[in-house]
């Protein structure tokens, strides 16, 4: 094979190698066609406080792919970034969120819920973000209030000056920030003073091993009592276990979200939840 293709011809000679690369280029070509097409859904996982009471929920987007089932957003979140089509899923996600905020808003078992949603990077950074943010904050007569974007550390890495003014602008709106996946990136305690954030959420890594790890319990009590110094509310996510809650509550933290509360639903069990939740 490799002796009958000429000098310039692009040849893969590990055939494992050929098998991802192909492999990736039927799931970047299938993930363009997957928005037109339908396959998305968000899911929904709720965040409660130390009462058990309902604070809100985080959306998550699920991608149902025709042959290869569920695909999780940690694998196709970054290869759509990589091929430059976060923005239009970005959009898609936060038109949706909308939606379901506003028939929140005529639930009175979900009017003041807060509804979190993941932003990429490149999604934040498009010139037009804000005014997309508040179009459709417009369109769906929306509490910009019950909106929280969700950003991690990584956009900091990008500009600090343009991630302040875009979220200032966004924050005068009256929508929320949480910085996710809190300790994993490499934000300064300078940017963070800067930012205008309404919450921090510690990342699961930390509260994996919170029952047993010292290491891990000094992070988050470090973590949590920055957070109230800088007069930000704290959420951890990643929650399985009672221990793991128990710790955390003893530490001051009284916002969680994780699979000890519950898995991420559909819209409608979801709702089933939220009946159950209320009693
Ligand atoms: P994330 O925003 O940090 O979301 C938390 C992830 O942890 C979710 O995974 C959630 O299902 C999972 N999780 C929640 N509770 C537990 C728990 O108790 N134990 C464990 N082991 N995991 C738990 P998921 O849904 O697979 O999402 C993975 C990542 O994909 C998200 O991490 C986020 O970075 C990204 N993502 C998801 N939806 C979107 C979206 O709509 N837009 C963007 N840009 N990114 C998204
Ligand atoms: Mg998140
Ligand atoms: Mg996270
Ligand atoms: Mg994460």
């Amino acid at each position: 094979q490799a002796k009958t293709s000429g000098r310039n011809t692009l040849c893969f000679f590990d055939p494992q190698m050929q098998e991802m690369v192909s492999a990736k280029v039927s799931m970047q070509t299938d993930l363009r066609q997957a928005l037109d097409q339908q396959q998305f859904e968000l899911y929904y996982q709720i965040q409660v406080d130390a009462a058990d009471r309902t604070l809100g929920a985080e959306a998550l987007i699920r991608w149902f792919h025709p042959v290869r089932g569920l695909v999780s957003p940690g694998e196709f979140i970054p290869l759509a970034e990589e091929i430059g089509i976060v923005q239009g899923i970005g959009h898609w996600v936060l038109e949706k969120a909308c939606g379901q905020i506003q028939a929140w808003q005529q639930n009175p078992l979900a009017c003041d819920l807060t509804l979190s949603v993941n932003v990429s990077p490149k999604q934040f950074f498009q010139t037009d973000f804000v005014n997309q943010v508040q179009s459709l904050i417009h369109s769906y007569a929306i509490n910009p209030h019950l909106l929280k974007l969700e950003l991690t550390e990584s956009i900091l890495i990008k500009n600090v000056e343009d991630t302040i003014a875009t979220m200032n602008q966004l924050g005068a709106m009256g929508v929320q920030f949480s910085l996710d996946d809190f300790g994993t990136g490499y934000s300064s305690l300078q940017y963070l003073k800067k930012l205008p954030l309404n919450q921090l959420k510690i990342d699961q890594s930390f509260v994996r091993d919170l029952a047993t790890d010292s290491g891990d319990q000094a992070i988050v009590r470090t973590i949590i009592a920055m957070a109230k110094s800088l007069g930000l509310n704290v959420i951890a996510e990643g929650v399985e276990t009672f221990e793991q809650r128990q710790f955390l509550l003893g530490s001051d933290c009284t916002h969680f979200q994780g699979y000890l509360f519950s898995k991420p639903l559909p819209i409608n069990q979801f709702e089933d939840l939220l009946k159950a939740m209320a009693g």
